[in-house]
């Protein structure tokens, strides 16, 4: 007998969570390491949204609550898409969770069967595949190109559907490239999911964090036809600086939430009790903050993708939302340092960290090995440090 599941072995822990903790291992030795790392804002949880948990404290709100969410928080959500998206949902049709990535675990636990392909473009966020396998479902990674903008086009998408597809994930603003569909976009990928019948999960959870004035669309938002197909995934983690407070949601058809309330009541019960309450305050108080936030973002943004694009040799999408830039460093594959040969992004990434002193992540683990993920949800003054470094160390490569 094995000691642990063939589905247990089959699973590796979450790459992003792990190149932070070699760059936090390395600090706490007193190695100055700037991280690009981050999976999250680096502003603290606005004052409102804390003031909001502390008096859900000392009221005692620190009990069970439903399995769902309080009907609070579900209004505050439903009232967040009517305002936001002009969708209009039920109680019914909303579930709040542990977290984005819980909502969608509960989903794909909801939905998937053995037998099922689910399309995920690449690159994608790093827990698609595995929750989709998890499920017993099989990920069906659809490349897109960096030269149209990491965006999936009629075709490929066509050429990937068949007819066991069930879903298609869909994450604009995307985590890991930035790179965002427009309306029009969004028509004919509704269009195709309607005429071959599949679900359209949409994890919206940049929503936000977009630039230049992008006009953000929920695909749910275009018909009553796709909002019938359509499992929105979202959360206020990103949007609020909350991804310690582990609040997640779903909004989409009564019955698929219907049987993700089972699973969620089976497994984890409600969400914290506190956090609920300081989400009704994110989602329906002053929303002043966030645009603080990404007007810094923006800046930072237009910093980064520049010097990028300055080094010899990089290619840098400039992205449409989100906090991440998806570099392509594959023209120094092939180099050396002192005997050692950079062949993929996992060895420039260990690269960057041993000799750059500078944490990224390796675009394989978002399926797209030509590339690194850096996030510039972190200082300024950093942001141009560790790229003076990442230039320098790049340099050294013969
Ligand atoms: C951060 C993130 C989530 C959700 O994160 P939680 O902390 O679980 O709420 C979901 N999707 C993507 C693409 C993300 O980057």
């Amino acid at each position: 007998m094995s000691l642990l599941s063939n589905r247990a072995k089959s699973l590796k822990p979450s790459p992003t969570l792990a190149i932070n903790a070699k760059a936090k291992a390395m600090q706490a030795q007193g190695i100055r390491v700037i991280s690009f790392g981050a999976g999250e804002p680096d502003f603290d949880t606005p004052e409102n949204i804390k003031k909001a948990a502390i008096k859900a404290i000392e009221e005692g709100f620190t009990k069970y609550t439903a399995v769902g969410g309080i009907d609070e928080l579900k209004d505050a959500i439903i009232h967040k898409f009517q305002r936001d998206n002009q969708l209009t949902y039920k109680r019914s049709q909303i579930l709040v969770s542990c977290g984005g990535k819980h909502s969608f675990y509960n989903l794909a636990q909801a939905i998937f069967d053995h037998g099922d392909e689910v399309i995920i473009p690449a690159p994608y966020w790093v827990s698609y595949p595995p929750m989709v396998s998890l499920a017993g479902a099989t990920p069906v990674i659809l490349n897109t190109k960096e030269e149209n903008g990491f965006k999936m086009t009629p075709d490929e998408l066509k050429r990937a559907v068949t007819p066991k597809t069930k879903a298609l994930v869909l994450n604009s603003p995307s985590n890991p490239t930035g790179s965002a569909y427009t309306r029009k976009e969004l028509e004919w990928i509704a269009e195709i999911a309607i005429s071959h019948n599949f679900f359209v999960i949409s994890d919206e959870i940049y929503e936000k964090i977009v630039y230049d004035g992008f006009e953000f669309i929920s695909i749910a938002s275009l018909s009553e036809e796709i909002k019938k197909r359509t499992i929105i995934v979202h959360g206020v983690a990103k949007t609020y600086s909350m991804t310690g407070w582990r609040i997640g949601y779903t909004a989409g058809p009564e019955e698929i939430i219907s049987a993700m309330s089972n699973i969620q009541s089976q497994s984890t019960s409600n969400p914290t009790s506190i956090s609920q309450k300081a989400s009704v305050e994110a989602l329906t108080g002053p929303q002043d903050e966030v645009g603080r936030m990404v007007s810094a973002f923006g800046q930072r943004r237009n910093y980064i993708v520049d010097r990028l694009n300055e080094i010899p040799g990089v290619s840098c999408y400039k992205p449409a939302g989100a906090f991440y830039v998806f570099p392509n460093f594959s023209s120094y594959y092939g180099r050396s340092y002192q005997g050692r040969r950079i062949s993929n992004s996992t060895e420039l990434a260990d690269f960057f960290l041993d000799v750059a002193r500078v944490a990224v992540v390796p675009g394989i683990e978002f399926g797209a090995d030509p590339f690194e993920r850096l996030s510039y949800a972190t200082s300024m003054e950093d942001i141009k440090e560790g790229i003076d470094r990442i230039e320098d160390s790049l340099n050294k490569l013969v």
